[in-house]
This record gives C-alpha cells, sequence and structure tokens, in this order.
C-alpha cells in the first residue's frame, strides 16, 4: 500500500473530490484527518469510511481555524504526510462589469487565502520531519479564461503562481508541492456552475459542457483523486512545482 500508516489531511473533504481522495488514500493505508465546513457532512463521510477519521470542522479562510486543525491533526497523529489543499467555490457567474466585490471577496478568500492559510500551518509540520507532500487543487480555470468566472478564474491561477512559490521554498526540506487542473468534474461544484450558466436549463448546459471536452464527458471525482494519490506519493519522488492538466483533452485544443 502507499501510504501505510501515513498521514493524510484534506480540506473540502465532504465535497465530491474530497469524498473521493479521502476513500482512496484509506485504501492505500492512511490515516485521514477531514476539514469542511459542517460536522455533520463530514461525519456523512466518515461513514462510508472502513476506519476512522480525525473530523475537523472549521473555514479554510479563517486563520485561527487553519491553525486549530493543524494543531489537532498533529496532536493526535504526530505527523502531516500529505495534505489536500481542496477546498473551494465557485461563486456567482457575471461579466466583470456586473461583478460585486463581495462576490469577488468570498471567492479570493475560500480559494486563495484559504490555500495560502493552509501551506502556511502545515509546511512548518513537513519542515521539521524534513518530509511530506502537498497536492494543491487548481483547476483548468487556473490556465485558461472563461466568460463570466473571472473571480474563480483569478483565484486558480493565484492558486498556480502559489504552488509554484510553495514548491520553491518546500524544495530544500525534501517537501514536494505540486497541483491538479481538472477541467469540469461531476460533483457538487459543476451542478452549481451549470445553474450558473443556465438556470432552469441545466441538462442543456451539462451537455453543452459535455461536448466541448474531446472525451464528451466530466472527469469522475476518482479519476481526480487517482491523480491526487500518486502526486502525493513516492512514485512521485521527482516531481515537485508541476501542475497537472486533467481534463480529458481540453487542453489539446489551444496552442
Ligand atoms: P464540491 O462543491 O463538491 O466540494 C467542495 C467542498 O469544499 C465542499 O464540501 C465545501 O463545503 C468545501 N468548502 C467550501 N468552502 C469551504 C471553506 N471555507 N472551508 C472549508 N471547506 C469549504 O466541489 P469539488 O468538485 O469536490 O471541488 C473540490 C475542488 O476542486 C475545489 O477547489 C474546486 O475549485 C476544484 N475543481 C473542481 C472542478 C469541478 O468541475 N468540480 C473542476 C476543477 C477544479
Amino acid at each position: 500500500m502507499l501510504f501505510q500508516d501515513k498521514v493524510v489531511l484534506i480540506t473540502g473533504a465532504a465535497g465530491g473530490i474530497g469524498i473521493a481522495a479521502a476513500l482512496k488514500f484509506e485504501e492505500e493505508g492512511a490515516k485521514l484527518a477531514l476539514v469542511d465546513l459542517s460536522e455533520e457532512a463530514l461525519k456523512k463521510v466518515a461513514g462510508s469510511l472502513k476506519g476512522e477519521a480525525l473530523l475537523l470542522p472549521a473555514n479554510v479562510g479563517e486563520e485561527a481555524d487553519v491553525k486549530a486543525f493543524v494543531d489537532q491533526t498533529v496532536a493526535k497523529f504526530g505527523r502531516i504526510d500529505v495534505f489536500v489543499n481542496n477546498a473551494g467555490i465557485n461563486g456567482e457567474f457575471k461579466p466583470i462589469h456586473e461583478q460585486s466585490i463581495e462576490n469577488y471577496q468570498r471567492v479570493l478568500n475560500v480559494n486563495v487565502i484559504g490555500a495560502f492559510l493552509g501551506l502556511k500551518y502545515v509546511l512548518p509540520v513537513m519542515y521539521g520531519q524534513k518530509s511530506g507532500a502537498v497536492v494543491n487543487t487548481a483547476s483548468n480555470g487556473g490556465l485558461l479564461g472563461a466568460p463570466g468566472m473571472s473571480a474563480y478564474v483569478a483565484s486558480k491561477h493565484a492558486v498556480i503562481g502559489l504552488n509554484k512559490s510553495a514548491a520553491l521554498e518546500a524544495a530544500p526540506y525534501g517537501v514536494r508541492v505540486n497541483a491538479v487542473a481538472p477541467s469540469g468534474v461531476d460533483t457538487a461544484m459543476m451542478r452549481s456552475i451549470e445553474t450558473n450558466a443556465a438556470k432552469g436549463h441545466e441538462a442543456e448546459a451539462r451537455k453543452a459542457f459535455e461536448d466541448a471536452v474531446p472525451l464528451k464527458r466530466y472527469a469522475t471525482a476518482d479519476e481526480i483523486a487517482d491523480l491526487m494519490v500518486f502526486l502525493a506519493s513516492d512514485r512521485a519522488s521527482f516531481v515537485t512545482g508541476s501542475y497537472y492538466r486533467i481534463d480529458g483533452g481540453g487542453a489539446a485544443m489551444s496552442a
């Protein structure tokens, strides 16, 4: 098993990709610490696991919450081997001239400040161990523009930049930092994006999104979790500072 007795901390763990990651890391022998906004949602996830997990209700955009969930993980397990820095929101979709500062602040607070705070508190733990691997969840929105989605797109471009800088800072300590950049994944977030794109016509929106992908479908959360597991594992021991597109061929259509 790739993660026998390793400690894996996952944020956004009650969402589609987070749950899939929790199940895959557990299958590979990991001990889990799971972060999401609601304890109730985390308890549901725990119900589908084989073993026990440390459940940590917290808001990744609040510094005190992040410090607390990292401290609690270390208090319980003594270390953090893998950090899946994954919590994210899409926010409201509108052209820039109709965007509110509140929507921008909400999206940036979770997707950028949240990702930054996770790194700020987890990396020193890994530095002390002289080992560890981080997987940041970016998006193809971190690489491409999308009309109406500027807040999300700006936030995920920031995650890619954060990922690169963190990898360079972490390399001397033997800690690796990489990102995944998925296109549409079949989770609650795509349901929200379909509604944002065409309220009342979600099925048509879904078809249009899927038709635009060379493989003609969304990714499954499991497919993203498989890439996360690989990047976090020793099989990726020379991989750091990179982001991995997982987009059904989408990027192959542009220069
Ligand atoms: P999801 O909505 O199913 O899960 C996101 C989870 O993050 C939810 O459980 C939510 O409660 C949690 N969360 C949101 N704000 C939080 C906060 N402030 N503190 C703690 N937890 C918080 O969506 P998902 O598809 O599983 O998304 C996971 C990640 O993948 C996100 O970063 C998202 O941007 C990214 N992503 C998703 C897609 C997609 O199409 N679904 C594509 C590319 C990237």
